[in-house]
């Protein structure tokens, strides 16, 4: 198709492509190269789930006193994870800056990359397009609710829960079933222990690297918005140079593993899809409720708007 064609060209453009070859969409790899030869990573980042960055408040919005060493922390991860793709044999590499006000500092990011931001209002799939090989995500946070997860949130604080088809999914299961319908395969996680629990129930033998770990038990449900956002901040955290060392060694594993395993990574939901989003009170307004489904396109389920009513106890 033309348009997987265009994007095809585009990445490459620039990039060695070394031992990889691209026939027709198939890719043959020479004797001896290994197995993820060629290959292209979307990476999806956020910045709740990156080793030392310790609260939203201090860390997470850009009037915060350490959000430009949050943002390296998160890059370097990021940079990391692109050393171990490598090292497995992919050669092309984007970036997604999935935190809310953007954290990747474009300066500190692996010449390798490239970097998408600014996605509008309808911002999903975040520039994952059909053709690329694997998707992974660095710095996640787990979904709302979950227990001893660091910082946990569904899109924000305010958001009780998320449900598709009546599971409960986060960030990361958003976009994940998104991967899938395009035929990208999710293949590596890291960020806090609870995130990395939840990516592999979604995805089973998933790589995954926890770099800290949440320790506030309970799910927070009497909540109203303000208070989760204050809930969940404590937590264990790697130093950041060790927790960029395991995810480099975790990103090559994940890729090598994909080369071995063609099953792993296949994310798929039957359809139809519904969607239904549960708020948090908040000033002391009642919790709402929104819905809506997509007879085949879980993409334009996420794209749409929800329109909200008090939900009925
Ligand atoms: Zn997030």
């Amino acid at each position: 198709m033309k348009a997987d064609r265009n994007r095809r060209d585009f990445l490459r453009t620039g990039i060695a492509t070394g031992i990889g070859l691209a026939t027709g969409g198939a890719r043959v790899r020479a004797a001896g190269s290994p197995r993820g030869a060629g290959s292209s990573v979307y990476i999806m980042t956020d910045l709740e789930g990156v080793a030392c960055v310790l609260d939203f408040e201090n860390w997470c919005t850009p009037d915060s006193r350490y959000h430009e060493m949050a943002r390296e922390f998160l890059t370097l991860e990021v940079n990391a994870a692109i050393e171990g793709f490598a090292q497995g044999g992919a050669t092309e590499f984007l970036v997604a800056d999935g935190h809310g006000h953007g954290a990747i500092h474009p300066k500190l990011l692996d010449p390798r990359a490239r970097l998408a931001r600014n996605w509008g209002s309808r911002p999903y799939p975040f520039s994952l397009e059909k053709g690329m090989d694997y998707a992974a995500w660095i710095g996640q946070h787990a979904m709302a609710r979950t227990e001893c997860a660091h910082l946990a949130h569904t899109g924000s604080f305010g958001v009780f829960e998320c449900t598709l088809n009546g599971a409960p999914v986060g960030e990361f299961g958003q976009v994940a079933l998104c991967a899938g319908q395009l035929g990208v395969r999710t293949i590596f996680g890291s960020g806090d222990l609870a995130f990395t629990i939840e990516a592999a129930a979604l995805v089973p033998g998933i790589e995954t690297v926890a770099v800290k770990r949440g320790t506030i038990a309970g799910r927070g449900d009497e909540c109203d918005a303000d208070a989760y956002a204050r809930r969940n901040l404590a937590a264990i955290h790697d130093q950041p140079v060790r927790a960029r060392n395991r995810i480099r060694d975790g990103a090559r594993r994940a890729i090598e593993r994909a080369g071995t395993e063609p099953g792993l990574g296949v994310v798929r939901l039957a359809r139809p899809f519904e969607r239904v989003t549960t708020l948090r009170s908040r000033a002391g307004q009642p919790r709402r409720v929104g819905r809506a489904t997509h007879p085949d396109d879980v993409i334009a389920l996420m794209n749409g708007s929800l329109s909200y009513e008090p939900l009925k106890q």
